[in-house]
């Protein structure tokens, strides 16, 4: 016998990941997108950025027994500064908790804050967290999406910690 419940629940998911599909293809970026666009200077200064501690946080949806929440802190120095600064990167997840390779970052430093953070908003890749959300005029006109040193630093730590 068909279940009639199990046909709603495929029917509500397929919609969903269909919604989903066309918000991502028009706004949203996926990590390695938002490392691609990033500038080979900022690439390059990565390299001189210790990430010191990382912080990952998963919160399991209890009643589907699939994950519901994923997040990495992250905190970065610089090994010529010693500046230390701390990145965020959220996983967009799926219906099935899985990563569908989207995120939403955000870093403490003056370069994601008055750069990219509200160009990286537009796109559904950051939230407002340490900017006043006012557009980068002067910083970045043309309001391009990027990752700051730390945040494409951390590559090997968001690639290592995301939900498989
Ligand atoms: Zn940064």
């Amino acid at each position: 016998m068909v279940d009639i419940l199990e046909i709603i629940r495929l029917v509500v998911q397929s919609q969903k990941s269909t919604r989903d599909g066309l918000k991502h293809l028009d706004e949203d970026l996926t990590y390695n997108q938002l490392f691609r666009k990033t500038s080979p200077d900022r690439k390059e200064k990565a390299e001189n950025i210790a990430i010191v501690k990382v912080q990952p946080v998963s919160r399991l949806d209890e009643r589907k027994g699939i994950l519901k929440e994923k997040t990495l802190k992250f905190w970065a120095r610089s090994q010529t500064t010693r500046k230390l600064y701390e990145g965020k990167v959220r996983y967009h997840l799926n219906s099935l908790g899985r990563w569908n390779g989207y995120i939403t970052c955000g870093c403490s430093c003056p370069d994601y804050k008055f750069r990219w953070e509200t160009a990286n908003h537009r796109q559904n890749a950051s939230q407002i967290l340490f900017s006043n959300g006012e557009a980068p005029i002067m910083t970045n006109p043309r309001e391009l999406p990027s990752l700051c040193k730390h945040l494409a630093a951390a590559k090997p730590f968001v690639l290592k910690h995301a939900p498989k």
